[in-house]
């Protein structure tokens, strides 16, 4: 295969793959693609750098995989070291675990983060077009069944068609691709939404150990938090909601308000300073479904998402990415027979055990005594809590790193 000279707003003709999408499934699936030397057509609504509703933090996992595909050094350079969590509970319930060895993750915005791994891939040589809506895809039912022969992008009156044998979709939670294919749909449970929004002036925390990541367990809610380089700190609350919920028709004062009520996080914003408005998403779970569709390919949030208690997101979307990425290589050389079980195999037996973690984890988030018991458990088995710890920051590098 050949290599295009890739760069900002460059189009591609003839592509081999388009990947809708760059944030960090979509900007790593084009990076491993065009390093391989196919022709890399990556899109995405957004004119990059954009900002993006998240925690803000890098597992030690997500970075491990970052720096073996070489595209962590700006990352590493500019973010904080997160050297463990802390996890609170009601009635002054604190568990502390540090991530084993020399291990940390790092706290960057996203803006950021999402903007190095963009230009990774535009130096790998994929072309990539900022502001450019994907709206539907091109389906061929010619071949017996459905084909993806690329997508139609643009805005309604000047929409084009993108033709290409592979699409990856990468466009996030709310994937048009894979919720107007079947393949994607939100759970009927949980139904939990998020707001968040950066501070400034945050005092700190009890322990005074500000290189932690935090996450504040309440009944049916919890709330991270996460110093950022500025010097802000990101907030962000998780609860059940719905479309319409009057209790975040004020984002900003649901935020306060459930900072001002909590007796371990009051006294340290109360003289913090909103900085922006707040965002909010929700549902925030989707479920695939479905077995694939020859054409197309899913990697990060469009292929599924439990919850963000466990911030491993990205680590998931920087794999999907590279999986997905040589599914598409495979389909591109021999076609597509067994491609979508390949892959489903791959991912189940890299993600299958941390799913069924993080859904445990979800569960456990609505039950008010979880911390306490946690924080019992952990004293009476601390080997336990550590094991809890490393799982949820993928710890294990050496097996999160084998190419
Ligand atoms: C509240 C919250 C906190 C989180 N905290 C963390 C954390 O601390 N650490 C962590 O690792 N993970 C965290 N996550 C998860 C993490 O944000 C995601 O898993 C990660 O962003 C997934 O990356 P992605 O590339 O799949 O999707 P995204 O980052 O969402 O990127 C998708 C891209 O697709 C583009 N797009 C969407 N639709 C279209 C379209 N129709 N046409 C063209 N382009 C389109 C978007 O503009 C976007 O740039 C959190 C998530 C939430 C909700």
């Amino acid at each position: 295969m050949r290599a295009t000279g890739g760069g900002a707003h460059e189009k591609v003709k003839n592509a081999d793959v388009v990947v809708v999408g760059a944030g960090p499934a979509g900007a790593v699936a084009a990076t491993v693609l065009a390093r391989a030397g196919a022709r890399v057509r990556l899109i995405d609504r957004a004119a990059f750098p954009r900002d993006k509703l998240c925690g803000d933090t890098l597992n030690p996992g997500a970075l491990a995989l970052l720096r073996r595909l070489g595209l962590s050094a700006s990352i590493e350079e500019r973010g904080l070291p997160v050297h463990g969590m802390r996890v609170t509970g009601e009635h002054g319930v604190v568990i502390e675990g540090r991530y084993p060895g020399d291990l940390c993750g790092r706290a960057l915005v996203r803006r950021d983060v999402d903007w190095a791994l963009l230009a990774g891939a535009m130096a790998a040589g994929a072309a990539f077009e900022p502001s450019v809506a994907v709206r539907r895809a091109i389906v061929d039912e010619r071949a017996g069944g459905p084909v993806i022969r690329g997508v139609v992008a643009g805005a309604e009156r000047s929409e084009r068609d993108l033709h290409a044998p592979v699409t990856i979709a990468a466009d996030g939670r709310h994937s048009t691709l894979a919720f107007a294919l079947g393949l994607a749909r939100h759970p009927r449970w949980p139904r939990r939404w998020a707001v968040g929004a950066y501070f400034e002036n945050v005092g700190d925390n009890a322990a005074g150990l500000s290189t932690f990541g935090e996450m504040h367990v309440r009944r049916g809610r919890y709330i991270g938090v996460a110093p950022v380089p500025g010097p802000l700190t990101n907030v962000c609350l998780v609860k059940p909601s719905a479309p319409g919920d009057p209790s975040l028709h004020d984002p900003a004062a649901a935020l306060r308000q459930e900072l001002a009520r909590d007796p371990m996080l009051r006294d340290r914003f109360a003289h913090a300073r909103l900085v922006h408005p707040p965002v909010v998403i929700g549902p925030l779970a989707v479920d695939a479904c479905g077995t694939g569709i020859d054409g197309l390919l899913l990697a990060g949030d469009a292929s599924g998402f439990i919850d963000p208690m466990t911030g491993d997101g990205m680590r998931f979307a920087i794999r999907g990415g590279e999986l997905a990425a040589v599914a598409a290589l495979e389909a591109l050389e021999h076609g597509w027979a067994g491609v979508h079980d390949r892959l489903a195999a791959r991912r189940q037996r890299e993600f299958g055990a941390k799913w069924r973690f993080n859904r445990a984890l979800r569960a456990l988030v609505a039950s008010p005594l979880a911390v306490a018991a946690a924080a019992l458990g952990a004293r009476v088995a601390p080997g336990v809590l550590q094991a809890v710890i490393n799982n949820a920051g993928d710890c294990d590098v050496s097996a999160t790193c084998r190419a």
